[in-house]
């Protein structure tokens, strides 16, 4: 069966058709700039020409018709027509409590993901557009609700509890999450499949290294940590999220620089992680690293603090975890930069792990990166989310 995997932004859509027999990749793309001047979908699919269309979208159902369009065009198609299209699995980032595993969509499930818009409010609303935009242009094609958060629900009270007054648990759910649970689940399965092992065997702690960045502690299985919180602002330092800080600075920096709590928001979420810790140099790390590697010393300062923090959070999940197995490094960052491999690796020596240099410097492969016989594994593993939420929709739909 074609699956249509569809990531949903409030102005983007991107889609892959997966077919889930042979989970091969047939088609991918992306919509953007929908409902703004200069919309644009570029569509891709193996051995056919690139496919840009500069149309104006005017909103997200226009978009997905222009998806399917693409996908069962004569020249740069896929499929036939519509009909070859069995399910659509949909990312939704904020599950709260409700959702613990992917679910088949209907009204109800609609009314919960719209009850818990409070809880993300940039996210939710936003996936539930492209919800409702493909059951408008493709009816009786069934839908699965994949959350970023459902592998995070089985942490225990203590991991997601704030040191915050009982009261605001019980009136507003405010409490740990975790986000890329989606990511988490795969590249931890994925990580004992290469090792010829079973998940629920191992103690495996992912690190999740993009834009955003989050680290979770998987213990045999079942997630038990993870360092993104209520919102995907907590955690490690991120391309331009602060994380984790003292919360007093949030009210010390509104006063001191006149902003409002919004753009305080903004200014944590968009002005500050390695952006802001290098004084506005980049947020992305290809760039860091080649002025880290130049000699600049705000850069070497921030990837040395952005390593330093990461291994702060592995030692407290070996810790959490009574021991660690596996780490798998993931996402653009975790995939590809070896300059925040080879400043992180050097604290995991202690744990037993030891690293093979000039491994740590290819990119983007499946790679065991420790040595033979180091007592902690240390792997990459790109990941994959759209499969995994494939596969999901797979298993919801039976
Ligand atoms: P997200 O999905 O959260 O937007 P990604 O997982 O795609 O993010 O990661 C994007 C980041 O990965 C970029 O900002 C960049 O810093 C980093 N990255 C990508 N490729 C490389 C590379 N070759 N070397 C170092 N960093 C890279």
């Amino acid at each position: 069966m074609n699956i249509l995997v569809i990531n949903c932004g409030s102005s983007s859509l991107k889609y892959q058709l997966i077919d889930s027999a042979s989970e091969k990749l047939l088609a991918k793309g992306l919509a953007e700039r929908i409902g703004i001047e200069g919309s644009v979908l570029t569509h891709s699919a193996e051995g056919k020409e690139k496919l840009v269309r500069q149309e104006p979208m005017k909103d997200h159902s226009v978009a997905v018709k222009m998806v399917i369009e693409a996908l069962t065009d004569k020249e740069y198609g896929v499929i036939n027509s519509l009909s070859e299209i069995g399910a659509v699995g949909h990312r939704v980032v904020h599950g709260g409590e409700k959702f613990d595993r992917a679910v088949k969509i209907d009204d109800s499930v609609i009314a919960d993901i719209e009850a818990l818009s409070s809880l993300a409010p940039l996210h939710n609303p936003a996936n539930l557009i492209g919800i409702r935009a493909c059951a408008e242009n493709m009816p009786g094609v069934p839908q699965v609700a994949v959350f970023d958060t459902a592998f995070h629900q089985t942490m225990p009270k203590k991991a997601y509890m704030y040191g915050l007054p009982y009261e605001y648990y019980e009136k507003y759910r405010l409490r740990r999450y975790g986000f890329h649970g989606t990511s988490h689940d795969y590249v931890s399965k994925r990580a004992a499949e290469i090792l010829g092992k079973d998940r629920k065997d191992l103690k495996i702690i992912v690190c999740h290294l993009g834009n955003g960045a989050s680290i979770s502690a998987v213990d045999h299985g079942r997630c038990v940590d993870t360092s993104m919180g209520l919102t995907p602002l907590e955690g490690l330092i991120m391309g331009t999220r602060s994380g984790d800080m003292d919360p007093a600075i949030f009210s010390f920096i509104c006063e001191k620089e006149g902003l409002t709590p919004e753009q305080m928001n903004q200014v944590l979420n968009k002005k500050s992680g390695v952006l802001g810790l290098s004084g506005g140099l980049s947020s992305d790390f290809r760039d860091l690293c080649d002025a880290a590697d130049n000699g600049n010393e705000l850069a070497q300062m921030t990837l040395d603090t952005y390593a330093y923090h990461v291994a702060k959070y592995i030692g407290g999940y070996a810790m959490a975890m009574q021991g660690v197995d596996v780490i798998a490094f993931t996402a653009g960052i975790g995939e590809n930069s070896y300059g925040v491999r080879s400043r992180v690796c050097p604290y995991l020596a202690w744990l037993g792990a030891e690293v093979e240099d000039e491994k740590l410097k290819i990119r983007g492969e499946e790679m065991i990166v420790s040595k033979p016989g180091s007592r902690l594994t240390v792997m990459i593993v790109p990941t994959n989310e759209e499969l995994m939420i494939a596969r999901q929709t797979m298993e919801v739909l039976g």
